[in-house]
């Protein structure tokens, strides 16, 4: 009876990449995040329940997805032309930039991507931040080796700690937790405009629009502003 018209519930499993907070990190071996609390409040407002989270690399969410190991993307995840070839998004639900970060002992201060020539820059795989280094970096400012891509962004910062990079091309609300718990800092902001959306497989329109009369009501009544508050607190 999976077919929506009864009173019964259909379980989904969400997909997620820890090691991107404030959206999704592990605490004490748990799995906490902005993503974790809004599309529990979401799937709460639907007749859907949630049977759990599934924990990837960022660039296995898709394939995760559309190989039904999941049904649901929450992971910060950028709504652009590619990825909507591949799946559908909800609407969006957190807009940023790219943030260029380096170590806070102001030893390196770029002001313009025209500043990290020749400079090693990271990345985590598969996301916006490596298409921005892919697209306006490699080829011009730097070669295709001062590019060093990471399966995770937490990787990526300790490898600039390191000293191993120089800078690394990340999304600003990261950037700034990351900023704010460890000895690095934002140098500039590298405008792009994204927006984040949930992602689902193009066949789930009954998800795709509970979500998001879910979303708009948990918008429209609080909750997303208490859990930005919560999250997102300077
Ligand atoms: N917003 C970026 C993207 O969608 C990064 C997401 C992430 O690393 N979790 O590519």
């Amino acid at each position: 009876t999976g077919s929506n018209g009864g009173a019964e519930t259909q379980a989904v499993t969400a997909g997620t990449a820890p090691g991107f907070p404030p959206f999704e990190m592990k605490e004490d071996g748990e799995l906490v995040g902005f993503d974790v609390d809004l599309l529990e409040a979401v799937i709460g407002q639907t007749d859907y329940t949630l049977s759990g989270w599934e924990e990837f690399e960022f660039d296995s969410l898709i394939p995760a997805l559309t190989n039904n190991n999941i049904d649901v993307i929450a992971a910060g995840m950028t709504i652009n032309d590619d990825r909507d070839q591949a799946i559908d998004f909800t609407d969006p639900y957190y807009t940023s930039n790219q943030a260029v970060v380096v170590r806070s002992d102001g030893e390196f201060s770029p002001e313009s991507l025209s500043n990290l020539a020749d400079r090693q820059i990271g990345a985590q795989s598969g996301t916006t931040g490596e298409s921005v280094v892919d697209d306006e970096l490699v080829g011009s400012e730097i070669t295709e080796s001062q590019y060093s891509a990471y399966g995770n962004y937490v990787l990526a910062i300790e490898d600039l700690e390191n000293g191993n990079t120089d800078a690394v091309m990340i999304d600003v609300p990261v950037a700034e937790t990351f900023a704010a718990n460890r000895p690095v800092e934002v140098a500039f902001v590298y405008e792009t405009d994204e927006a984040f959306g949930f992602g689902l497989r193009s066949n789930a329109d009954d998800l795709t629009s509970s979500l998001n009369s879910g979303l708009s009501t948990v918008q429209d009544d609080g909750t997303y502003e208490e859990l930005t508050a919560e999250w997102f607190a300077e």
